[in-house]
């Protein structure tokens, strides 16, 4: 391999000639050399997979269960996936006309279409390898998410090697590399009326009678004392069913938070801080921090804050102190 991707220059002004350039190298490099699976064809690992797919076929089953001892053609891209080590070979063309787009302005990817064709069961112990080379690149076209253009690579998966090597599978993989639209300069106020509206019902409704009198308010069992949140009918510990409240200080520490920046939520100004709050009383809780989203941290002070939405809805949210 003449350099490889290590050869690539990625730096300065970018048009539809240099992507298309750079791109041909890409297209020069051909096929990978072969990847070889982790580890061979096995059991274990078609156990995870029907089991997570729902697969029933008994010619999956191990051996013992009367199984034909071969794997779900579907299961090939499984045996070579790549692991939690981002390090792609350095004739990954697929990487590399990735990285050409991402340089180029095409940073978003949307995967567009993926067809597998299989050629011949694999069978436990079979020890599968992987080659990749680039297919086609078409663009610039205009899209409903932004301009970009169509990457499509195809993979086969052998086993054995050398003239000996026999083809089992192969994938035609293609993805949109595109430029995201530019966000609407003027948003439209927010129209909070329109969120998603809580459960309410017999088992949650005081504690929305609560934060319509600025209470936040944690079922207690009153049979045995103990607090408990999310709500339910039944005391998990002494499985009383006589259920009060009390009114809880208002104050707690963020135990785990996610910002979240997509989809679109109705009546959300995005993106919107989601955490899961450690309350004083012991609990946790999940809500979303208003103020100070910015340094928010694991560990930051909170204090409840309440937003009428509207005479049916009150929200208990969070904001961040000092
Ligand atoms: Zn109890």
């Amino acid at each position: 391999m003449s350099g490889g991707l290590d050869a690539l220059d990625l730096s300065g002004d970018w048009d539809h000639d240099r992507i298309m350039a750079e791109v041909e190298k890409m297209f020069a490099m051909g096929e990978t050399s072969p990847r070889a699976a982790r580890d061979p064809i096995n059991q274990p690992m078609i156990n995870n997979w029907t089991e997570a797919i729902g697969e029933t076929d008994p010619r999956y089953a191990s051996s013992a269960d009367g199984g034909a001892g071969i794997a779900p053609p579907a299961m090939a891209q499984v045996w070579t996936m790549y692991g939690l080590d981002p390090t792609r070979p350095a004739d990954d063309p697929l990487h590399g006309t990735m990285q050409i787009f991402d340089a180029a302005g095409f940073s978003s990817v949307l995967g567009t279409n993926c067809d597998q064709t299989y050629l011949r069961d694999v069978r436990v112990g079979e020890h599968v390898s992987i080659t990749t080379k680039l297919e086609s690149v078409v663009g610039p076209k205009v899209t409903g998410v932004g301009e970009g253009y169509f990457v499509s690579t195809l993979n086969t998966w052998w086993v054995g090697d050398g003239a000996d090597r026999e083809a089992v599978a192969t994938m035609l993989f293609r993805v949109l590399k595109f430029k995201p639209a530019a966000r609407k300069p003027a948003e439209a106020k927010i129209d909070r009326t329109k969120l998603v509206r809580p459960q309410m019902n017999r088992d949650t409704q005081y504690f929305w009678d609560g934060t319509a009198v600025g209470e936040l308010r944690i079922q207690k069992c009153n049979a045995c004392g103990e607090l408990r949140h999310p709500p339910g009918p039944m005391c998990p510990s002494c499985h009383a069913h006589d259920r009060g409240y009390v009114v809880a200080t208002g104050k707690g520490t963020v135990f785990s938070f996610l910002v979240h920046h997509a989809p679109y939520l109705p009546g959300k100004e995005l993106p919107a801080t989601l955490a899961l709050i450690e309350l004083e009383e012991g609990l946790r809780m999940i809500g979303e921090v208003q103020g100070g989203r910015e340094t928010i941290t694991v560990g930051s002070p909170v204090q409840v804050v309440f937003e009428k939405i509207d005479d049916s809805l009150t929200l208990a949210q969070w904001e961040v102190i000092a």
